[in-house]
């Protein structure tokens, strides 16, 4: 999936909300974490259900995007601000669709294939549209530890995805709950102790 927008877990459910950015110069360094097993939409929300709401959520976003088809800059804020930030689908960001509302395949599970219709690559304006309604610089727990190992524990911590064979909702909920990263740990730290 192309850059979702993050929704800070922590200030969220602090403030019932999403986390406004007000720092808008950081550079943004999203993790190759974010782009596996056809898109993680961890960030696209918080306190998440199971996967059938949220592929219900996101279904039902698509349907409310197809019915207004946004083509310039203000209707692509229409479509955001249709809702507050705060009022979350099923715990899933109302701006998170997927592609043609199809099916793909992601490790021979059918998968929707997500996007950010707020990302500068998604309409003509070119302008992130995200600012401002979400925090397009979060990254997970797993990806900040990620992004400080060498590079043989990255490539086996990938490895180690791909042979999970998630779907990529199921991909998200391990990387939002950190799950994926605690199993790899737990395995490494097992294998320094044969
Ligand atoms: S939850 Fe982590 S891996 Fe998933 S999109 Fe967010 S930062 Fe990327």
């Amino acid at each position: 999936m192309d850059n979702q927008p993050n929704l800070s877990k922590p200030q969220n459910e602090v403030n019932g909300g999403l986390k406004i950015l007000t720092e808008f110069s950081k550079p943004y360094a999203p993790s190759i974490l974010c782009q596996l097993n056809g898109g993680c939409m961890g960030c696209c929300g918080h306190s998440f259900e199971n996967e059938k709401s949220i592929k219900y959520a996101i279904h039902k976003n698509t349907l409310e995007f197809n019915n207004k088809i946004p083509k310039t800059k203000q209707e692509f804020e229409e479509f955001r601000d249709r809702e507050l930030s705060q009022n979350l689908r099923n715990g899933v960001c109302r701006n998170l669709i997927q592609i043609n509302n199809q099916e793909v395949q992601t490790n021979n599970k059918p998968s929707c294939q997500f996007l950010c219709p707020l990302h500068p690559t998604r309409h003509k304006s070119k302008e992130d549209l995200r600012l401002g309604h979400c925090d397009i610089h979060y990254l997970c727990k797993s990806a900040k530890i990620f992004k400080d190992w060498d590079k043989k524990t990255q490539e086996e911590f990938l490895n180690y995805i791909k042979t999970k064979q998630l779907s990529n909702i199921q991909y998200s909920l391990k990387m939002d709950d950190n799950s994926i990263l605690e199993e790899f740990q737990h395995l490494q730290n097992n294998h320094s102790k044969d």
